[in-house]
């Protein structure tokens, strides 16, 4: 028998592997692009082929790809010792210092000293289905079992587990998968240039975004709500910085109604925002806050939720009571991880890579405007440091979109693919997003700009016919 041929990675791929968030159809005709090497803000596929990423992966590279000096922590941290668990009582060095570290760095850049304990995870969603479990804990400890529900945003994103999941509050997330779960209620997306009435401030939307989330308090029962879950900047919803006064309002709310605010940090902290947080920039006072991506700058899987006096006070009053704390994952503080979050952490605060952040999120806003701010297809160039969105919209002066939703800013991010710059077009809202590692140079944002306007207008006439 003649032997048969290896397989291709290509086919190989195509017969093996389930990709995530994935159209399964287009990629039976397209096939995977296969990356084979990172080095700073480019990666290079098994072709050979250099792309920029102006991505960070998912929002997440922020110290950039290549980092032998991680490599090495790691790799010296597994050998000293490769797995260590966190279950009762058990303990290691790098979880231990790790704990300590982003509790005081958390404590001082967000201006937060009501934060008292560390746990840790190993995703962004488990993150936030730590935060689920403990806010329907906190409140049966303190014999209130209605006050479970848990109040998100139309266009949050904060996983894809069936709790963190069904916070998330983009529809295509939950379509046949029976979410959201019952107790998560979503309020109208705080977003200014797509929803501000005409001649309506930013103070006044801001104050109707906040009377709404007041009425949907009021309607549920401030009995029943237990906690409001944000992102301080949306991210895959559109990248939207808070309208001027939203969390200010939305925070005097909580206060009233004893509802605990949980603050969604996985794409802002670690200076994606040009701060270290996103809770000190908007001054927002967490009682439980998420953390993953921009902590080991995703060389290794790590998420932390950092717990407020308040939570933890409660959860410590009552333990002689109620047993063991029965929540935790196999690899929650995993040894190499908190390694690799200490290295990394020693990184940005080395090379200063949250100042960084926010003097090249400026210069990448002002290159954006002055390339491409004039295409009749730009509604919006935004952000704020290194988390920057592009809206397009069909029509400028009427702010209204394309017919086919989704399709002009996915030609536009295919086609600057094809010209070797990566951008994200996000899900949600015809909103492509830039969020380079926080090392990208004034250099590399030129020719990153300069390749995604060239794409523009390769796809100029194409997007004349969508709008038509
Ligand atoms: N929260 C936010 C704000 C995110 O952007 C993400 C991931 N993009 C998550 C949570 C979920 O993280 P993961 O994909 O690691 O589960």
């Amino acid at each position: 028998m003649p032997a048969t041929p290896p397989l291709s990675l290509d086919d190989m791929d195509r017969q093996s592997l389930f990709h995530p968030v994935t159209s399964i159809s287009d990629h039976i005709t397209s096939g995977p692009v296969v990356y084979t090497r990172g080095d700073g803000v480019r990666l290079t596929d098994q072709h050979g082929r250099e792309v920029i990423d102006m991505g960070a992966g998912l929002w997440c590279v922020n110290v950039g790809y290549g980092r032998a000096g991680l490599a090495d922590v790691a790799a010296s941290a597994m050998r000293e010792l490769s797995f260590q668990h966190l279950f009762g009582s058990a303990a290691s060095e790098p979880a231990i210092r790790l704990a300590d570290r982003l509790l005081n760095l958390f404590r001082r850049e967000a201006c937060a000293p009501q934060m008292a304990r560390v746990f840790f995870g190993t995703s962004g969603s488990d993150a936030n289905d730590t935060a689920f479990k403990l806010v329907r804990y906190y409140n049966n400890l303190l014999g209130r079992p209605r006050k479970k529900k848990i109040i998100s945003r139309l266009g949050a994103y904060h996983g894809v587990s069936c709790a963190s999941g069904s916070l998330t509050g983009i529809s295509a997330y939950h379509k046949g998968f029976d979410l959201p779960l019952p107790d998560v209620v979503h309020v109208s997306c705080p977003h200014y240039y797509r929803h501000g009435l005409p001649g309506e401030s930013e103070a006044a939307f801001a104050a109707r975004m906040v009377a709404e989330l007041r009425a949907t308090i009021e309607r549920e029962g401030p009995d029943t709500i237990a906690a409001f879950i944000a992102e301080p900047v949306m991210g895959t919803g559109g990248v939207v910085p808070p309208p001027a006064g939203y969390f200010q309002g939305v925070q005097k709310l909580l206060a009233e109604h004893d509802i605990l605010f949980i603050v969604d940090e996985v794409i802002t902290g670690f200076g994606r925002t040009g701060s270290w947080f996103g809770s000190g920039k908007y001054a927002l006072e967490p009682d439980i806050v998420s953390l993953a991506k921009g902590l080991t700058s995703a060389y290794f899987p790590l998420s932390a939720s950092i717990v407020s006096e308040r939570v933890w006070r409660v959860l410590e009053a009552t333990s002689r009571t109620t047993g063991a704390f029965m929540h935790g994952f196999t690899y929650s503080g995993h040894p190499v991880g908190c390694a690799v979050a200490l290295a990394n952490l020693d990184i940005i605060a080395g090379e200063d890579l949250v100042s960084r952040s926010e003097k090249m999120g400026r210069y990448l806003l002002a290159r954006l405007r002055e390339s491409i701010g004039d295409n009749p297809f730009v509604g919006d160039i935004r952000g704020t440091g290194l988390m920057v969105g592009i809206e397009f919209v069909a029509d400028r002066a009427r702010r209204q979109d394309f017919p086919a939703e989704g399709a002009a800013h996915r030609l536009v991010a295919k086609r600057a693919q094809e010209r070797g710059v990566l951008t994200r077009a996000l899900p949600f809202l015809p909103v492509t997003s830039f969020s380079p590692p926080l090392t990208v140079t004034e250099a590399e944002i030129d020719e990153a700009v300069e390749r995604y306007a060239g794409a523009l207008g390769d796809v100029l006439p194409q997007l004349r016919a969508l709008a038509a």
